[in-house]
């Protein structure tokens, strides 16, 4: 399916109880494509990649990787995505390295070039000297970046990345920001939830606004500021 979106949602409606955490969504992420997704605090970015990975299934509407449906056939989606949640399964007591292996088997990942791709992910992270730690004794930006290196292992079509960049210093931060870039140059797609619209800028993203569970300004980010003016900055700050 070359010609499918490497995310698609269509008429999504994610409901908690009595809370709707997404209302009727559209959104289309192409391949090579870098989404830029910005909203408030619980404005339903986390519940979005949530469905886009199967984690969660939507009370109505359609949602597609790469075609094929995360809950219908989740062990194809899988293979496809990259995620890095705010919270995510890492064993503390383990090294980052053990992390890693650990994550690369249960991505598929054989052999010696195993250990190659762990050093390859680690080094534009700035995790190449703490490959050795144990992760219980990183900081939470560190952690931060063990899980975005976690997602990237197995070379993902499509990344989500959930605020990859908080708590995360700015040297490092730059440097991961050059490094998404670089993928999405060789065709993966990325969503990426953030608070700030000075990344989105850095990552020469397009932009998808939710509000209270609703998209409700999809762009570049010049069409956003200039519909929006100063509130387009008011969003994007919470
Ligand atoms: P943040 O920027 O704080 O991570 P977000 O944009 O990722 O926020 P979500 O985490 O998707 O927002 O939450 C969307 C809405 O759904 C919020 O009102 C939140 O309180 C609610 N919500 C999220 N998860 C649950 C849950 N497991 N049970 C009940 N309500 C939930």
């Amino acid at each position: 399916s070359g010609a499918a979106g490497a995310l698609a949602l269509s008429g999504v409606t994610k409901r908690y109880g009595r809370t709707t955490a997404l209302q009727d969504v559209d959104l289309d992420i192409a391949q090579g494509e870098i989404v830029g997704l910005l909203g408030h605090n619980g404005a339903g970015k986390t519940t979005l990649m949530s469905l886009a990975a199967g984690l969660l299934r939507p009370d109505a509407g359609d949602v597609r990787v790469l075609g094929a449906s995360p809950v219908r056939d989740p062990r194809r989606v899988r293979r496809e995505l990259g995620l890095a949640p705010q919270e995510l399964g890492v064993y503390p007591p383990l090294t980052v390295r053990q992390n890693l292996r650990f994550f690369a088997e249960l991505a598929g990942l054989r052999g010696a070039g195993t250990e190659r791709r762990i050093e390859e992910v680690a080094e534009p992270l700035g995790l190449t000297g703490l490959l050795a730690r144990r992760v219980a004794q990183l900081s939470g930006g560190e952690q931060r970046r063990v899980h975005t290196a976690m997602a990237l292992l197995h070379r993902p079509r499509l990344l989500l990345l959930d605020e990859p960049t908080a708590g995360v210093d700015v040297e490092t931060r730059s440097r991961l920001l050059a490094f998404v870039r670089e993928l999405a140059r060789t065709g993966t797609a990325v969503c990426y939830s953030t608070h700030y619209l000075a990344e989105v800028e850095a990552l020469d993203a397009s932009v998808a606004v939710l509000d209270h569970g609703r998209v409700i300004a999809r762009g570049s980010l010049a069409e956003l500021v200039r519909r929006h003016g100063d509130s387009a900055v008011e969003l994007t700050f919470s």
